[in-house]
């Protein structure tokens, strides 16, 4: 008797569970966990699915529907991520199916939906095309744009999903890109000496053995002397350079890279640049880090997680790099997780230096196809073994990870807060470390108060270095008292800051400002009456941009005209409270009319090479002084830096949750690192109406152990994460009186099941409605020792129960484990 096969399917949707299909007969034989499978959801929709498990066990409560087709040959997801995603779906509290789309890169997930565009072919290549293919291609290309469902209703066939992965991965077809975005993905084949080679000994050797292959040794002279034409420089040469002007045939060539004299990699134009200057230079660690980087591998014998705790400029980047370049000499690949806002060229351009062409990048600016090119050749182990990336490169297909570094792993956008999975990417690191058996290396000059605790707790090696490279020095810090006689010029300079601008500025060396607020003043008042501008769909004032003259909401983006008079009280005189970074760079431009004065925040780097023009141009000195949000902490040269200004601690000392003086310790810290030169000291000036605030005391003294003594401290008593568990549940809906009563009810069925002590609320949320919903927030406050399997449990029981009742239906829950 012949066995029914079904299989559970994680749909790429918000669904809370995998949903069974039934295997037809025919496709047994080709179905396998971690393939791609399309599915007929709901009535009209096709989507490709991942088979999550396979089994015999028919649905008792339905009658499963039949499997499609099978999309891939080799699974595309492997057994490794399989149990990271459910550990992920687990601790994260959410599904299957939303770890599957944050996980994997938009153009390998079709559904009905997606939309397919033909790339441009030449006329060589239209004719490598097969009849089917044709068919697709000229209909597409007629369309211009087409929907997987309009293609697969004209085609009838129900392979099309298949064959359209297929030709997207040739190149033909590109799915769900936007327009502009698609021509970048094409590419031109270049080609160079393996870099084994490079000597002439070895060389010569090799036009020995090619003496009975003529066309071979031709084609590889004709390499040799187009690189010896371009100045030694660059080893990588357009393949089209030997086989268009050379006039070297394409076997030639073939066989040349068969025998592993010549590499051949397919690499789109703007990404050139970085192939061209790929090397695989060694790395030269100083006396001092090679100690510690030692230190690290006898720690490594005996642990699997360490935090290098080294001050800003002592190199933490060569020595990650030194141990990279260790882990690639033992094939085993490498995840190397950075902050978004550190992937810039300037970190880019030192990692091509050293590992070459074996690092990959996994950027959001990056189009879908080239994130599913690196997918494929992660899975595959296709010359790329390293990635670097932000918190979602950590999906990628890896097989035999070796090393993990999180690099600023104190950094807040490793959390992902929206949409689901709300997951933590450094401490997700631990457990996928685990599943790969191995070591993670957590990087920072300010670690969080969680990854120092490890290391007290005795869970975590820890490799202190306290020294920067070279004859770098650490900056001096300083105090400003803003409420002292005399200090005061203006809204928010010191005369001591401005005092020391213009003796820097004289000695032609560069100043960085910081101000945590962007836009020009946070709000405007009535001098009369108090009145402020609100947003309308947001229990938040509205910020002023002068430059584009508006009144912005930093939340909802809404925007609304300069007001003219009180909006209450008709009163003309409106004046502006508190200043932005743009207000700063105006106050600055009219104090020092003749001194380059440029800004770094979101609004000054949306364009796609804003940020690395700014980078550029402060490293070229072309700018004095830089005025710039936290996104000046990081990927700033710091050589020609003498002075640091921090304009207001006490604006950044007011944040609101129990990580306030951490964050604030952190953040001043990193400003302040961007401070000093390559012998001379740098200066960093702290202003602040508030001296005697104790953050403020360690900052000065770089006191992190006090810091962190008083932080563990105080988080044991108030029981604070580490030291607990805190899991936020937040409800929103328009009706306020809905949203409470909501919340209250979830609340209560929470105290029923964690116990009265454990639930914190519900409360407003501190900016009460935010784009016309209201917000209500519980935490839950757990004890480590407690069970987070049991929390969730309860938690997704409370779920089920709060769906029961008709009028809360509409209610969002959503719910954020470890949401500081
Ligand atoms: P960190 O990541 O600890 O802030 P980096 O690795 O960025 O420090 O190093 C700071 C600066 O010192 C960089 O410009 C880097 O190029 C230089 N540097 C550090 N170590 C070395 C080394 N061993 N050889 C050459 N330059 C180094
Ligand atoms: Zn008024
Ligand atoms: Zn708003």
């Amino acid at each position: 008797m012949q066995l029914t096969y079904f299989a559970e399917i994680i749909l790429p949707l918000a669904v809370e569970e995998t949903y069974t299909y039934r295997v037809p007969n025919e496709m047994v034989a080709d179905i396998d966990v971690g393939k791609r499978v399309v599915v007929q959801f709901t009535r009209n929709k096709l989507y490709a699915g991942i088979v999550e498990r396979i089994h015999n066990d028919a649905p008792s409560k339905f009658q499963a529907k039949y499997i499609d087709a099978v999309i891939d040959e080799k699974p595309i997801v492997n057994q490794i991520q399989m149990r990271f995603w459910a550990w992920v779906a687990q601790y994260y509290c959410c599904s299957l199916g939303e770890v599957f789309l944050a996980a994997v890169p938009a153009s390998l997930r079709m559904s009905s939906e997606t939309v397919v565009s033909v790339l441009p072919l030449d006329i060589d290549e239209l004719a490598t095309l097969s009849l089917e293919e044709q068919a697709v291609y000229e209909y597409v290309q007629a369309k211009e744009v087409i929907t997987l469902h309009d293609l697969f209703k004209h085609t009838e066939n129900r392979s099309v999903f298949a064959l359209v992965k297929q030709m997207n991965e040739k190149g033909f077809l590109v799915l769900e890109e936007s327009l502009n975005q698609k021509y970048s993905a094409k590419k031109v084949a270049f080609i160079k000496l393996a870099n084994a080679l490079f000597k002439p000994v070895i060389l010569e050797d090799w036009f020995n053995k090619l003496s009975r292959a003529p066309k071979q040794a031709d084609a590889l002279m004709a390499y040799l002397s187009v690189f010896v034409s371009q100045g030694n420089k660059y080893d990588w040469i357009k393949k089209s350079e030997l086989t268009v002007k050379g006039n070297v045939g394409a076997a030639a060539i073939k066989s040349l890279v068969q025998k592993g004299i010549l590499v051949e990699e397919q690499m789109a134009i703007d990404r050139l640049d970085f192939a061209l200057h790929a090397d695989d230079a060694p790395v030269n660690l100083s006396d001092y880090q090679t100690e510690k980087k030692e230190a690290i591998d006898r720690a490594f014998e005996t642990t699997d997680i360490t935090l290098l705790h080294g001050v800003t400029g002592s190199g933490k980047t060569e020595i990650y790099l030194k141990l990279i370049q260790e882990v690639i000499a033992k094939v085993q690949q490498v995840l190397y997780l950075v902050p978004v806002i550190a992937l810039t060229t300037q970190l880019l351009k030192r990692l091509r230096k050293h590992l070459g062409t074996k690092v990959g990048v996994y950027h959001s600016k990056y189009t879908s196809n080239e994130r599913a090119e690196l997918w494929f050749k992660t899975l595959n182990k296709d010359g790329v073994q390293v990635i670097i990336g932000p918190r979602s490169a950590m999906f990628l297909p890896f097989s035999d990870l070796g090393l993990i570094v999180v690099d600023e792993e104190h950094e807040s956008s490793f959390k992902q807060y929206e949409p689901a999975p709300r997951y933590q990417a450094r401490d997700s690191a631990i457990l996928l470390a685990k599943y790969h058996n191995a070591k993670l290396l957590l990087g920072s000059a300010t670690p969080s108060i969680e990854a120092f605790w490890m290391c007290k707790t005795g869970k975590t090696a820890l490799i202190e270095m306290s020294k920067r490279y070279g004859k770098a020095k650490l900056p001096t810090l300083q105090l400003v008292d803003l409420s002292a006689k005399g200090e005061r010029q203006g809204e928010f300079f010191s005369e001591t800051l401005l005092a020391k601008i213009k003796q820097l500025l004289a000695q032609k060396e560069q100043v960085i400002l910081f101000q945590n607020r962007r836009g020009f003043a946070p709000s405007w008042q009535c001098k009369t009456c108090g009145w402020v501008p609100y947003c309308t769909n947001c229990d938040i004032s509205l910020t002023y941009h002068k430059y584009r003259n508006v009144m912005l909401c930093h939340y909802c983006s809404h925007t609304a005209p300069t007001p003219e008079k009180c909006g209450a009280c008709g009163s003309p005189e409106m004046t502006m409270m508190g200043f932005g970074t743009e207000r700063v760079e105006e106050d600055l431009s009219i104090i020092f009319p003749d001194v380059k004065i440029a800004r770094l925040d979101q609004d000054t780097t949306r364009g796609k090479n804003a940020l690395s023009k700014l980078i550029e141009d402060f490293e070229n000195h072309d700018i004095d002084i830089l005025v710039g949000t936290q996104m000046v902490t990081k990927g700033l040269d710091f050589e020609n830096v003498g002075l640091v200004g921090i304009l207001s601690a006490d604006h950044i000392l007011s944040f609101p949750d129990f990580r306030a003086f951490e964050r604030s310790y952190q953040l001043m810290t990193q400003v302040a690192g961007r401070a000093g030169r390559k012998d001379k000291l740098g200066e960093v000036l702290i202003q602040t109406y508030n001296p005697s605030h104790k953050i403020l005391k360690y900052i000065l003294e770089q006191d992190y152990e006090g810091m962190y003594a008083e932080e563990i401290s105080e988080r044991e008593q108030l029981s604070y994460p580490p030291l607990c568990r805190l899991i936020r549940i937040t409800i929103k809906h328009k009706d306020k009186v809905l949203c409470q009563q909501a919340a209250e009810y979830f609340a209560k069925m929470l105290r029923k099941a964690f116990g009265e002590e454990r639930v914190l609320g519900p409360e407003a949320a501190l900016i009460e409605r935010i784009r016309n919903q209201y917000i209500q927030n519980t935490l839950l406050k757990i004890e480590r020792k407690y069970s987070p399997k049991q929390s969730k449990v309860y938690l997704h029981e409370a779920i089920q129960n709060m769906r029961l009742h008709a009028r809360f239906k509409p209610v969002r829950i959503i719910i954020d484990v470890d949401p500081y």
